[in-house]
């Protein structure tokens, strides 16, 4: 059996008491989970062996074979919100984990830097106008070993900008925040999350000079997990979705499943 390689994605991590920790589902993605939950993930990972990769590691074992260690596990924070910058960063420090990514979204994370406030479309929480991360930040979490991803200029469902506007309009998703990153943090990011997994061939075609790896993202009650492996395409990377919706014997089930079990 090929290597399965976990990828989790979180959203937003808040401490214990934050209001928005209230908000669960039986139907749909929150997008949100408490520090305490993500410690215990953390812990589980810790003691069960497994190994955080970066994302550039995973899609060097796909594109070169470069081997991966046994049970890597990539872990993935989209957005950019200031609570990756302030409440994960932290966290992975104090477990040793180096290598998670931040899936920015550009023009958001330029109103930050200006203090300004920016509102985002998610499919997890609806319209949310709250604090992001800015360029600051970011520069801060490349220093410490992060990866910075890219997730669009305005965080649309791609293939639905498809539909109203065009090859044009996919591309204006890509090409100015690929500048602004250039401009800001001095590279082009190499990885692209869709958001909200919203894609079609043609968005992938568009894509794919710009990006070593496109990822997806998927969200279904049960949870089906799906892994990342040699055989997949760099343009179409498997995650996990992880949040409050997922009880925690579901979230171990990724990892006994990646092992086959
Ligand atoms: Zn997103």
């Amino acid at each position: 059996m090929e290597q399965r390689v976990p990828i989790l994605v979180y959203h937003h991590v808040y401490p214990e008491g934050h209001p928005d920790l209230g908000v669960t589902s039986n139907t749909k993605a929150t997008g949100i989970i408490g520090e305490a939950e993500f410690r215990r993930h953390l812990q589980y990972i810790d003691e069960n062996g497994w190994n955080v990769v970066s994302t550039s590691h995973i899609v060097d074992h796909i594109e070169h074979g470069s081997p991966l260690p046994e049970r890597a596990v990539a872990l993935h924070f989209d957005n950019g919100w200031l609570d990756t910058y302030s409440g994960v960063r932290p966290i992975l420090k104090e477990h040793g984990i180096v290598g998670g990514i931040c899936y920015i979204i550009s023009e958001p994370t330029a109103a930050a830097s200006e203090g300004k406030p920016a509102g985002i479309q998610t499919t997890t929480e609806g319209y949310v106008l709250k604090p992001f991360l800015t360029w600051d930040h970011a520069k801060e979490m490349l220093d410490e070993g992060w990866e910075i991803g890219a997730h669009t200029a305005t965080h649309p469902k791609l293939a639905e900008v498809h539909k109203a506007s065009g090859d044009a309009g996919v591309l204006a998703e890509v090409g100015p925040p690929n500048e602004t990153f250039e401009r800001h943090l001095g590279f082009v990011p190499e990885h692209f999350a869709y958001p909200s997994g919203s894609r079609n061939e043609r968005t992938d075609a568009l894509l794919s000079p710009h990006y070593r790896s496109l990822r997806l993202w998927t969200f279904s009650v049960p949870p089906q997990w799906a892994y990342t492996t040699r055989s997949t395409s760099p343009k179409a990377l498997e995650c996990q979705n992880v949040d409050n919706t997922v009880p925690f014997e579901d979230f171990t089930r990724i990892f006994t499943e990646a092992l086959g079990r």
